[in-house]
């Protein structure tokens, strides 16, 4: 039988998914890629393609349930979705070499999950994202990307949105609309801009390397985003993860997530979305991995500055 669960650690309020059929899945022959066309999922293909994921961590054939004894064990059932998309019918291309044409597609597909999952009451975070290398968990070559829809809102955009909402009390304003006001001021963590975005290493990043790439327009959903604005970030994705593969000699793991704001939650437009690409890259030869103060602690230790790290990126984003 299929357990999914969402359990709540009652110390910190953090919670942890169950799906204990992710454990189950089987190793594919790579010979017989599920994803090509032609396949039982995807038959035939002109466009991306949204399609259920097969092996899902959180699904909606699960009832949406709660449960709470005694002060310690609190969960509700493991009610979700999880869905892929599959991003072209070419089995050996890859994200960075899609044309801004063939890409758009992908956003159109976000944008429609966004909207679609959305409307059902019982989900509150919908997470588009792709990801590519063994090092970040990608298993099949074929290019896709997932979108998950949560019935909570995760730990670390709630803890954002709880920032953001206090700074709006404070001040009547968007703290990222002023947090980009002041970093395009001093540009030292800046690896990229044109007359939409901006794309830099955060002053608090975890990993050296990661980037976030904020509108400069305040907007809360992708649907929101304008065609030029779409245009932008699609042509600066592959110029950054192709930076990456430059500055590193390799070609490296990644995943880049759409943050955008919760749905069917208060004080949702408030939220700014930007977009994280994240390598656990850190030299030539190696990812970091987590040490002791890291997992026990929560609270990491970095060998390079952010403004250090753009400054090396900079000059790499033709
Ligand atoms: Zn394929
Ligand atoms: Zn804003």
């Amino acid at each position: 039988m299929t357990v999914r669960e969402i359990r709540k650690n009652p110390f910190t309020g953090e919670v942890v998914i169950f799906s204990e059929t992710r454990q189950d899945r089987p190793d594919r022959d790579s010979s017989l890629c599920p994803l090509c066309t032609g396949s039982e999922e995807v038959p035939t293909f002109n466009k991306p393609l949204r399609i259920s994921n097969k092996f899902p961590a959180l699904s909606k054939d699960v009832e949406y349930r709660k449960y709470k004894k005694d002060s310690f064990y609190e969960k509700t059932s493991g009610y979700g979705c999880c869905e892929l998309i599959v991003y072209t019918d070419k089995h050996n291309s890859k994200f960075i070499d899609l044309s801004v044409d063939e890409s758009m597609g992908i956003f159109e597909a976000w944008m429609q999950a966004t909207k679609q999952l959305s409307s059902n009451k019982n989900l509150k975070y919908i997470l588009p994202f792709e990801n590519y290398g063994e090092d970040v968990g990608a298993t099949l070559l074929h290019p896709h990307g997932q979108i998950y829809a949560f019935p909570f809102i995760p730990d670390y955009m709630k803890k954002e949105l709880e920032a953001i909402l206090e700074y709006r009390r404070e001040h009547n304003k968007c703290m990222i609309c002023d947090y980009l006001f002041i970093e395009q001021e001093n540009t030292d963590r800046i690896v990229y801009e044109d007359e939409n975005i901006v794309a830099l290493i955060p002053f608090f990043a975890k990993y050296a390397y990661d980037m976030i790439i904020y509108p400069k327009r305040h907007i809360s959903y992708l649907h929101q985003c304008t065609r030029s604005e779409m245009v932008s970030m699609l042509s600066f994705f592959p110029i950054a993860i192709k930076a990456l593969n430059k500055f590193f000699e390799t070609e490296v793991s990644y995943s880049l997530s759409l943050h955008q704001g919760p749905v069917n939650s208060e004080g949702s437009t408030a939220f700014h979305l930007y977009f994280k690409l994240h390598t656990p890259q850190r030299n030539k030869q190696s990812t970091k991995l987590l040490g002791a103060v890291e997992t026990s602690t929560n609270t990491f230790i970095s060998g390079i500055l952010p403004e250090t790290a753009a400054a090396q990126l900079q000059k790499l984003m033709l």
